[in-house]
């Protein structure tokens, strides 16, 4: 399972033909490739607040404050590849 951060800048649709080409012919040939977003966790530095990001609406929901950090959803972690025919 490939575990992306909403703002790293993944492409999955490009991993997915990236894994189908260095695959061939390989386990990987058969790989389930699952995707999975972590939550995308900010910080506000005006009014010290951690919150849960809204794409819809980044700002701090307490202050309603614009001056943020990103301190999860940015990773990109593997957290398994399932194997193909062979199972694992
Ligand atoms: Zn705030």
């Amino acid at each position: 399972m490939l575990e992306i951060g909403q703002f790293s800048g993944v492409n999955t649709g490009a991993m997915d033909f990236a894994f189908s080409v260095i695959g061939k012919g390989t386990i990987l040939e058969d790989a389930e490739i699952i995707y999975q977003s972590p939550p995308l966790m900010l910080y506000c530095n005006n009014c010290e607040n951690e919150y849960l990001g809204d794409f819809e609406d980044l700002r701090c929901p307490v202050c309603m404050g614009t001056d943020f950090e990103i301190i999860h959803g940015r990773e990109m972690v593997v957290k398994s590849i399932i194997g193909g025919s062979n199972g694992r």
